[in-house]
Parts: C-alpha cells; sequence; structure tokens
C-alpha cells in the first residue's frame, strides 16, 4: 500500500521527476543516460510523453550540440561519479524554457532529478539587462558598503573599465582622494537607508584621468541602486564661466577705475567730478555740513614746458600732486581738471578753513620747488557752497576768485567775494 502512495505521489505530483541510469562507454566512461521514469509533470513541462522517452538516451531525446551541454555532463557526472548533489539551469532548444534541473544520486548508476521551471526569473533578469543596457546613464547595483554587484556598459564608456573588470570592485578605490571623505558620508546615509538626491565626486578613469559624476542613489536594504552622470563638461563650463566673470568683475574694476583717474597723476579726473560731485554733495546736503572748494592753478606753467620740456612739465605736475594730496585730509576730494588746474572739494569746511589749507598750499608749492623747474607758484581761488548750490556754480565763483588771484599778481589765495 505504501509503495502504491509512493509511485502516486511520483506520478501525480506537480514537481516534474525523472529518474535515470547512466550509460557508460567501452572505456567505461560515462557519455549518456537512459531515462528509467518521468511524472506527468514532467511530460508537460518538457513536452514530451513517457512512453516516447523511457528506455531511450537522453542524445535520443534530446539531440546534443545545445550550449551548456558541457556544464549539464558535469552535472550527471557528479551524481553518478562523485553520488553528489548538484543543480543546473538549461535552456534546451526544443523545450524553449529555463529549467533549473536538481540532479542527485540515487544508487549507484541511477541518478534522480527534479525540474523546476525559471524561464520566469531568467526573463525579469533578461529585462533587467535590457534596462541596464538601453539606458543613457550609468546605472549600478552596489552593497551599501560599496561593492559593485551590477552595472551597465555605460561605465564602460564613460570611465573606460570593462564591466567585469568593476563587478566585485570596490567602488571607493575610484573615488579622488579630496573626496573620499563626502563620498564615505554619503555611503553612510545610504546604509542608513537614506535616498540620495544628487552627489558629486571625482571618479578615476581607466587612463587615469578623474571625471565629475553625479550620483542619484536609492538603498533598499543592504543594496543601494544607484544611477550616475558624467557632468565633467558641465562642471568644466561651469568653472569657466565663473572664472570669466571673477576675470570681467577684475576688467570692469579696472575700467571704471581708469574712467575716473587722472593717467598723470592718479588723481580723480573732471569725468570723476562730473559723474560722482553730485551724490556727495547729496550727502553733505544730509548732514547740513559746510562744503568749501579750493581751485587753484601753476602760475606761468607755459614756461616751465617750453624752458625744459614737456616731461618735465609732466614732473611738475605729478610732484604738486604728491605735495598737495600730503597736506589735505583723506576725506576731501582732490582732481585734476585739466592742464595744471586742480581742485579741492573739502566737507566739513568752512571758507576760513579751506583758506588755511590754501595758504598752507601755497607756501609749500613755493617754499619746496622742483629739482628741476626750480621755484613754482600756484594761485588759488576758495569758496565756500550757499545752501543747495550746485556744484557748477560753486566752481564759477572759485574760478572767479582764481582769476583775481592771477590778476592780483598770482601766487595768492583769493576768496570767493560772495
Ligand atoms: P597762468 O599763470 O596764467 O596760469 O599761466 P600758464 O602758463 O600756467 O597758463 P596757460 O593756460 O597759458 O598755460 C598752461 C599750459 O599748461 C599750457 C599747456 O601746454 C600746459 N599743459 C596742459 N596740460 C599739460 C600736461 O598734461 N603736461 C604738460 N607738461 N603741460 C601741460
Ligand atoms: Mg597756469
Ligand atoms: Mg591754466
Amino acid at each position: 500500500m505504501k509503495e502504491q502512495y509512493l509511485k502516486e505521489f511520483f506520478e501525480k505530483s506537480p514537481t516534474a521527476y525523472s529518474y535515470h541510469r547512466a550509460i557508460m562507454d567501452k572505456q567505461g566512461i560515462l557519455c549518456d543516460y537512459e531515462f528509467l521514469a518521468v511524472n506527468q509533470a514532467y511530460e508537460t513541462m518538457m513536452g514530451v510523453k513517457a512512453a516516447d522517452v523511457i528506455d531511450k538516451s537522453f542524445y535520443e531525446v534530446f539531440p546534443g550540440g545545445w550550449e551548456g551541454e558541457s556544464q549539464w555532463k558535469e552535472t550527471f557526472n557528479n551524481a553518478v561519479m562523485s553520488q553528489k548533489a548538484t543543480q543546473f539551469d538549461m535552456n534546451h532548444y526544443s523545450i524553449q524554457k529555463w529549467i533549473r534541473v536538481k540532479v542527485f544520486p540515487l544508487h549507484e548508476h541511477i541518478f534522480g532529478c527534479i525540474y523546476i521551471d525559471v524561464t520566469k526569473e531568467y526573463m525579469l533578469d533578461k529585462e533587467i539587462e535590457g534596462f541596464l543596457k538601453v539606458n543613457l546613464d550609468m546605472l549600478c547595483v552596489a552593497t551599501t558598503d560599496g561593492q559593485f554587484l551590477k552595472i551597465n556598459k555605460q561605465f564602460e564608456h564613460v570611465l573606460g573599465y570593462k564591466v567585469e573588470e568593476l563587478l566585485g570592485e570596490s567602488f571607493v578605490s575610484l573615488v579622488h582622494t579630496d573626496d573620499v571623505p563626502s563620498t564615505l558620508a554619503v555611503m553612510k546615509d545610504l546604509e542608513d537607508q537614506k535616498e540620495i538626491l544628487s552627489f558629486v565626486n571625482r571618479v578615476r578613469c581607466k587612463d587615469g584621468s578623474y571625471k565629475y559624476i553625479d550620483w542619484r542613489s536609492q538603498p533598499n536594504g543592504k543594496y543601494i541602486y544607484a544611477s550616475a552622470r558624467d557632468i565633467t563638461e558641465k562642471r568644466i563650463a561651469e568653472k569657466n564661466l565663473i572664472q570669466l566673470n571673477k576675470t570681467l568683475e577684475k576688467k570692469n574694476k579696472v575700467l571704471k577705475n581708469l574712467a575716473i583717474t587722472d593717467e598723470l597723476t592718479g588723481l580723480y579726473n573732471r569725468h570723476f567730478i562730473e559723474q560722482r560731485i553730485k551724490e556727495k554733495l547729496e550727502r553733505a546736503d544730509a548732514s547740513h555740513e559746510p562744503v568749501s572748494i579750493i581751485i587753484f592753478d601753476l602760475d606761468h606753467f607755459k614756461r616751465v614746458n617750453d624752458t625744459w620740456g614737456h616731461p618735465v612739465g609732466d614732473e611738475v605736475l605729478k610732484h604738486t600732486a604728491e605735495i598737495t594730496r600730503s597736506i589735505i585730509r583723506k576725506s576731501d576730494i582732490f582732481a585734476r581738471l585739466g592742464g595744471e588746474e586742480f581742485v579741492i572739494l573739502m566737507r566739513r569746511s568752512t571758507i576760513d578753513d579751506a583758506v588755511v589749507v590754501a595758504e598752507k598750499l601755497r607756501k609749500v608749492i613755493e617754499d619746496s620747488g622742483h629739482s628741476i623747474a626750480g621755484k613754482l607758484t600756484a594761485s588759488f581761488g576758495v569758496a565756500e557752497r550757499r545752501g543747495f548750490e550746485s556744484f557748477y556754480s560753486l566752481y564759477r565763483r572759485a574760478d572767479e576768485a582764481l582769476y583775481r588771484a592771477k590778476k592780483g599778481g598770482r601766487n595768492r589765495v583769493v576768496r570767493s567775494r560772495t
């Protein structure tokens, strides 16, 4: 009775079973095997009838010349010769399925087989492979401690390594030394199951160069699913742009300074006075402070040029600028209006204050002279701003005073009358 049940169990089991006797060649080497019994599930799975296979050899039923044939031989060799259970996934062309066959020894040359259809598993794998293949990004599966388990061909295109070279490799060993700490920190986050939306590091290519790679990673237990993109060109372009902007900013600054600076003396020029004086006066207006102006002009400067030449004239102008700078306050605005005429705008200064400065300056110019041109003098016109008077009007009044200084015999300071 028990035997009957066992028989029925074998026959009716939804799992496919078979058992076989090994066939040896003349040299006693295992070369094939015959079918002793197969169950119904086997018939369905393999698309054969038991009657058609029993007592036939494997090669009679499934002719040779298929991929994996040698591995298959090895598997049943294990069961017969080494009496060891092994398994093998086969895809025989006649059945169009992926079958996982578990082979186990039964009795000397007799062995049994269990068949499981793993086609779905293979198809899924194939789908994943296909997905990895068509993706333009680098895709990989890695362990949280940074070992590549699966990567697509894009890795080869971008980094130059063959897929096989990277599988099982430690990912961190490819990261630029400077980026290792940040990479490890991100891996720690992944280990803590935190998603990483964008992380950039430099990865060493096969040729030793480095590329900027932008990673997006999703943890899943012990595994990381990541997609990565080469952003090296973008990075370089960004860096160049930043550099370009910096250079441009610097150049703009130089240009701006050039535009408001007198080349010979380094003082502000007329342009500065025209452009910026308004805001300076407005600031003075806001604080209700007195503002005064000194205009001065070197006396008989034409003679310096005529006697010593233009270059010496230039030296004298520079010399005058230096002397003046050493006397006035830092907060005073000192500009060369053109030729040998200068202006000093003094905030928080009444006309009396300005006259004192002008007188001091007059004296210093007269006393110091110039090493080549000799004695120099200058004439000064001084005026104090009235209310919200414009710079132009203030200047005109000071200029009128200067005119009178010249007319009165030069080398003197004259106040504006009004
Ligand atoms: P005054 O006492 O009436 O001011 O006589 P001046 O000779 O100083 O006046 P004038 O306006 O007749 O001459 C100014 C001279 O300044 C004429 C011009 O050649 C010279 N000059 C103007 N700009 C420069 C310059 O940048 N460098 C040199 N070396 N000379 C200049
Ligand atoms: Mg002059
Ligand atoms: Mg002049």
